[in-house]
């Protein structure tokens, strides 16, 4: 090995200790100086070097003081939420939400803004949401150096590397450069991502998966969607697609997808695709309307459903037996409007699933609600900004 080689796999040690830290006062805070070292396997000098280290750059402070056996005092150590914050947006077909995320990951302030993206040219809906982001700093009289940056969560294929949406039908989009719009216009460092993967991160970073080493989450909403998360790090794929299950062919019969194929799994199960075929029967105007109706018996809108909850069971299915998640996630609009749906996939799940992968998931709804797009960016944010700091 030459000497580049172990200088390099030095630096690389200390930052793997370092981040090692950070996540134990994260997850264990308070906690002292003698417990950091005791729980990392890492010597007291070492423990001293990185906190002193972290309490300059400001992401941890000294708590309260804690009385010990001996009557002595120990200093706890607890992450400062207030060091940094995140702008994190989610871009969805009729409305912004921006929110601002402190360094623990709480959001601290949010609001709606309301627009119509596939009405107008992108870079007026570009300039609207940049002005509304001006808007919430100045109104909320936010410290625009404190912002380490601005997380930007959208619909579609998102090419995350080069800041780019590649195409999101949610928002009529085809190769915006969104990043280069937002740092020339807020001259703030801007990470982009897909919506799905964002929430996923969330669920195990913050919500009901904290702990989970493979979550897979499901999204059912405008279209259907996927993401898996691997040890805590989102699973890409080749060029960021992996998860986009909702154009996997299940009937070569089948209908005819916004893709232009046929016979795509979500021409069976999202909100459209369930009022053209109940329109066939009743005129009613929104999926609500299917709900009651099968609420009151009516035996079209209970067959229609239960075909639905059986394809929401299928697609779950093929999730499990190809990720092995130990827990699955679902979520998205359909399953907002009728959280009882959870059960019933689950149920279903239950019924379809290959025996040898019996009992070996957990499925359940999210525990981030309507945050998680926001909260889930906000992280990758932090992420990045930790990697550059540390
Ligand atoms: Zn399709």
């Amino acid at each position: 090995m030459t000497t580049g080689n172990t200088k390099h796999d030095q630096e690389l040690m200390k930052k793997i200790n370092k981040e090692l830290v950070l996540h134990l006062i994260r997850e264990k805070g308070p906690i002292s100086r003698a417990e950091l070292a005791r729980v990392s396997n890492m010597s007291s000098t070492s423990i001293g070097r990185i906190v002193s280290e972290f309490i300059e750059l400001g992401f941890v402070k000294e708590t309260e003081e804690k009385t010990s056996g001996v009557g002595r005092k120990a200093v706890l150590l607890d992450i400062n939420p207030a060091s940094v914050y995140v702008i994190s947006l989610e871009l969805d077909q009729n409305a912004t939400k921006i929110g601002l995320v402190d360094f623990n990951g709480n959001i601290n302030l949010s609001q709606k803004v309301n627009y119509d993206p596939r009405a107008n040219h992108y870079e007026s809906v570009l300039k609207l949401i940049c002005n509304s982001v001006e808007e919430f700093l100045s109104g909320h009289n936010i410290d625009k150096s404190k912002i380490i940056g601005i997380g930007i969560a959208v619909p579609g294929i998102i090419d995350a590397q080069k800041g780019t949406v590649i195409f999101s039908p949610q928002l009529g989009w085809e190769n915006v450069d969104i990043v280069k719009y937002f740092e020339e216009k807020l001259r703030l460092k801007t990470t982009i991502d897909n919506v799905i993967k964002s929430r996923a991160l969330a669920e195990n970073v913050h919500g009901s998966t904290k702990g989970s080493k493979r979550t897979a989450l499901i999204n059912f909403g405008t279209g259907v969607g996927s993401a898996l998360i691997v040890e805590e790090e989102i699973y890409r794929g080749a060029t960021n697609s992996a998860g986009e299950i909702g154009h996997t062919t299940v009937d070569p019969h089948g209908r005819l997808c916004e893709c232009g194929r046929i016979g795509c799994l979500q021409t069976y199960i999202t909100e459209e695709a369930l009022l053209q075929e109940a329109k066939i029967y009743k005129n009613i105007s929104n999926v609500n309307e299917i709900f009651v109706s099968a609420d009151s018996g009516e035996k079209w809108a209970t067959r229609l459903l239960d075909r639905v909850y059986t394809y929401m069971g299928i697609a779950v299915c093929n999730v499990i037996c190809m990720y092995n998640p130990d827990t699955v996630i679902l979520s998205g609009k359909l399953i907002d409007k009728r959280p009882k749906i959870i059960d019933i996939i689950a149920k279903k799940v239950d019924e379809l699933i290959w025996d040898p992968f019996k009992n070996t998931y957990n499925v359940k709804g999210s525990n981030l609600g309507e945050s998680a797009g926001i909260l889930g960016v906000s992280t990758s944010v932090i992420n990045k900004y930790i990697d550059i700091e540390m």
